[in-house]
Order: structure tokens, then C-alpha cells, then sequence
């Protein structure tokens, strides 16, 4: 499963995280994932438990933070809201789109002790 191996990425950012800034426990976690990430919320929560078991954040909160998906149109020289990565530009319905956000994940904020 795809999101496992990102949730072992998210858990060696922790353990860093956890040696230079000196905490011992990740209560919470606020994972930003974008829209056109394709990453799967659910399957997210679930790896993110399994992962975590034994480590620095064992027990830890998930809260995801989805973020909207946008594109720059060439057609239409502007940015626009996608919610697909494949998706056409909803003002032209042409297909020439570049992702210009909403395709990553990212850890937004921690909460430790
Ligand atoms: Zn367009």
C-alpha cells in the first residue's frame, strides 16, 4: 500500500524532528494533503497507526488538512480550481493545465511534549 511507505516518510521526519528539537512524544500530527496528492485519507489513518506503534508517536493524533487542488491554464492565461489532476479547465474545458498546488502532502504543524 502506497500510503504505508508515506506514513514510515512521515514518522523518519518525527524521529528527526524529535532528536534536534529534544521532545520525547508526538501528541498530535496535522498532515496537509492535497486534493490532487492521491493520497487516500482513510488508508492514511490507518497506516498512520500502524506506523507510529512503538515509535515517538505512538498513539499520536491524526488530523488531516486537505488543501484544494489548483492548475494555471495556458488557454485561459489565468489559475484555476481543479479537484482531479486529469480534470480540464472548468472556464475553456481545454486540457492544457499545469498542477501548480494541491499535489503534495506535507506535515503542517506538531504538537509534542
Ligand atoms: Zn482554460
Amino acid at each position: 500500500m502506497h500510503e504505508m511507505s508515506l506514513c514510515e516518510g512521515v514518522l523518519q521526519v518525527l524521529e528527526e524532528y524529535a532528536r534536534s528539537q529534544d521532545y520525547s512524544r508526538v501528541k498530535t500530527v496535522w498532515l496537509e494533503i492535497g486534493c490532487l496528492s492521491g493520497v487516500e485519507i482513510e488508508a492514511m489513518r490507518f497506516g498512520f497507526d500502524l506506523v507510529m506503534k512503538g515509535s515517538v508517536a505512538a498513539g499520536a493524533t491524526l488530523e488531516i488538512i486537505q488543501t484544494p487542488g489548483q492548475a494555471w491554464c495556458m488557454q485561459c492565461g489565468k489559475t484555476v480550481a481543479v479537484t482531479e489532476r486529469y480534470d480540464a479547465c472548468p472556464d475553456c474545458g481545454g486540457y492544457q493545465l499545469q498542477v501548480t498546488a494541491g499535489d503534495e502532502m506535507r506535515i503542517r504543524e506538531l504538537e509534542v511534549e
